[in-house]
């Protein structure tokens, strides 16, 4: 097999060694995109955003049953905020307990008309101090991934063309203590926060990194690797469930996993006209 200068360089991005045999040259054009792209129908002409995201499901959290309507009031209300409020909106949530323990919240990075979201877990302890999503280690690996598909986070200085722009934001907007992993009443709390945020960004395609994203986007507990490989849907956008930066610095051998995640992803951004 060879390998292209695209796939090339995201597999070195990821650390991954290419073996080319001797004598072996890469084709002089790139291939189509990912085959699972083309095969996948969702994927070429999404339907148009309808409502927010259904509320009526309880997985995986379950609904305060104190106050449903003060719940549902405050889902309501956040639906309807513009970027800067929704902004100020996390940063004075107390919605949840993590609020006692966070030092800020961490509402997202990126340019506000990016074409790819990436969706994680949950801040970490620097992520917690430096008020950005996926700054320590796996955001190191996860900038890397994007890099190789000459994909950004950075939304200020040279701006980049609009398909090379990402929004990164985690499923919750407060770093758990210790790091542990998030609970179904914080889930639902931060919930319309992160559903505001896609209906703001009308993002081309979604990238869910992990098992909570994919918890709270497609509220399904299968395993990340059953999900993977194919394109769901997420109110209308395409989505990709790979594996999180985390878990891929613990586990070199599904780095090519993910590779092959994001050449799905990529085609799929490729493919899809604006929602
Ligand atoms: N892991 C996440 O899921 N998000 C972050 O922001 C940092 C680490």
């Amino acid at each position: 097999m060879t390998w292209t200068e695209r796939q090339q360089r995201m597999l070195r991005e990821m650390g991954l060694v290419v073996w080319q045999p001797p004598g072996a040259a890469a084709p002089a054009a790139e291939p189509a995109p990912a085959p699972a792209v083309v095969a996948a129908p969702a994927a070429r002409a999404p339907a148009p955003a309808p409502a927010p995201a259904p509320v009526a499901a309880p997985a995986p959290a379950a609904r305060n049953e104190a106050a449903p309507l003060a719940d549902e009031e405050r889902r309501a209300r956040i639906a309807t905020l513009d970027w800067p409020a929704l902004r100020e909106a996390v940063a004075a949530c107390t919605a949840c307990e993590l609020c006692r323990t966070r030092k800020q919240t961490v509402f997202g990075v990126g340019h506000p008309q990016a074409q790819w979201m990436v969706v994680g877990e949950a801040p970490g302890e620097q992520e917690d101090l430096q008020g950005e999503p996926f700054v320590g280690a796996a955001g190191q690996l996860l900038d890397s991934m994007l890099r190789a598909l000459s994909l950004t986070r950075a939304a200020d200085g040279a701006q980049p063309p609009p398909a090379q722009r990402v929004y990164i934001a985690n499923t919750l907007k407060c770093r758990p203590p210790r790091n542990r992993n998030p609970e179904a009443a914080e889930m639902q709390a931060c919930e319309p926060f992160l559903i505001r945020q896609i209906e703001l960004l009308r993002p081309r395609l979604i990238l869910a990194m992990g098992r909570f994203a994919v918890q709270a986007l497609l509220r399904s507990s299968e395993p990340v690797g059953k999900l993977r490989g194919r394109v769901h849907r997420y109110q209308g956008v395409p989505l990709v469930v790979t594996y999180h930066p985390a878990y891929l610095l613990r586990n070199l051998p599904d780095k090519a996993k993910a590779w092959d995640d994001l050449c799905l992803a990529a085609g799929v951004a490729e493919a899809v006209e604006a929602v």
